[in-house]
């Protein structure tokens, strides 16, 4: 009989197994660092959780475009406010991060200087990204170019803005425009020339039912076409499988079992499926032994989750959703291990454009 950690749980209770699950920070590539907005920094030199996919400064989507075509002034966003977002960042190193990916970029409306303030005045290590969002995003001259030439303008302009990733790389439905197939290429093109890491964006629309409904096998098909493209698996994370009910973590198990990172980066938002089955599902995952794969974030998009009002801030994936990990019976050393070395595998990368 296999005993599963739940088992082991159920017979010596939670403390007593979690050696078996706590372990040794994995050694990243010699050379590697985690290239932040202000610094490149050597991974071990970032103490708390990384939480991979956030937004410091955003506009939703298409806001900017729509009120301009219309010829309405742009909607506010709750960014806008920069020494406010700058509070909350603290805030969030004060609750455990360490360091924050901000998943926007110039057709998502991100603030480029504003990013720049937050990192300065925070002092918390921000990872900025660079690429395209999703089809109805793009701009118009996409179309017009090669996956080639858009891989080697995206490595041109991470080294020329010190971005430290790819991301948030998404489609808009549930299968790939030809557009958006050209952009994955070129990201994947543009990770395997620079070392960067990718993080991705899927239209999974969980508990809710949409017509026609994103296939399951979605975030696989990205992987195929950042795969042929050459990109390394380890260093890329296939977002938004949280969204996905698949009580088993079937997708996700099949995702790992590739070398990449899985993404349960929308940890908090219950609109999009309850976070109790996320924990389920992370608990499966769990069980199959695919702890080393997982990546966790909160996809922070919303001013109602802000301190300011009443809400639990940046750090939510920490001080929200890991207590319910614990409370299923991960043991703290594993969320440990979730919440700060994978993240580190993930972004630290030898950058290829020295000397
Ligand atoms: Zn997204
Ligand atoms: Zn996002």
């Amino acid at each position: 009989m296999t005993m599963t950690r739940r088992d082991l749980i159920a017979l010596l209770g939670a403390g007593a197994v979690a050696p078996l699950f706590a372990q040794p920070r994995p050694a990243v590539e010699q050379g590697a660092i985690i290239r932040t907005l202000l610094k490149d920094m050597p991974p071990d030199s970032i103490n708390g959780a990384i939480l991979f996919h956030e937004h410091l400064s955003i506009r939703y989507p298409l806001t900017k475009a729509l009120a301009e075509k219309a010829g309405r002034p742009v909607p506010p966003s709750f960014t806008d406010d920069v020494d406010l977002m700058s509070e909350e960042t603290k805030a969030a190193q004060t609750d455990g991060v360490g360091c924050i990916v901000d998943g926007g970029h110039p057709d998502m409306d991100r603030d480029f200087d504003a990013l720049k303030r937050i990192a300065a005045t925070s002092q918390v290590p921000i990872v900025a990204s660079g690429g395209f969002y999703m089809q109805r995003n793009y701009p118009t001259d996409i179309a017009t170019k090669s996956a080639a030439q858009l891989a080697d303008e995206l490595v041109r302009d991470a080294k020329a803005q010190r971005l430290g990733a790819f991301g948030e790389i998404g489609q808009q439905g549930g299968v790939l425009t030809d557009d958006e197939k050209k952009v994955f290429t070129a990201v994947g093109k543009a990770q395997a020339k620079s070392g960067l890491p990718i993080f991705t964006h899927n239209a999974y629309t969980g508990v809710r039912t949409v017509d026609p409904p994103v296939p399951m096998d979605t975030a696989l098909k990205q992987l195929d076409v950042l795969e042929a493209a050459g990109a390394n698996p380890r260093h890329l994370a296939i977002g938004h499988v949280c969204c996905l009910d698949d009580p088993k973590a079937q997708v996700a198990q099949q995702l790992a079992k590739r070398g990449v990172f899985v993404g349960f980066d929308r940890v908090t938002i219950n609109v999009i499926i309850p976070d109790e089955k996320r924990v389920a599902m992370i608990v499966a995952f769990l069980d199959a032994g695919f702890a080393d794969h997982l990546l966790l974030s909160s996809d922070f998009s919303t001013g109602r989750a802000l301190k300011k009002n009443g809400g639990p801030g940046i750090a939510q994936t920490v001080t929200a959703f890991a207590p319910m990990l614990v409370k299923a019976g991960v043991s703290e050393a594993t969320v440990k291990h979730i919440l700060e070395d994978n993240p580190r595998r993930f972004l630290a990368f030898v950058p290829k454009d020295r000397g």
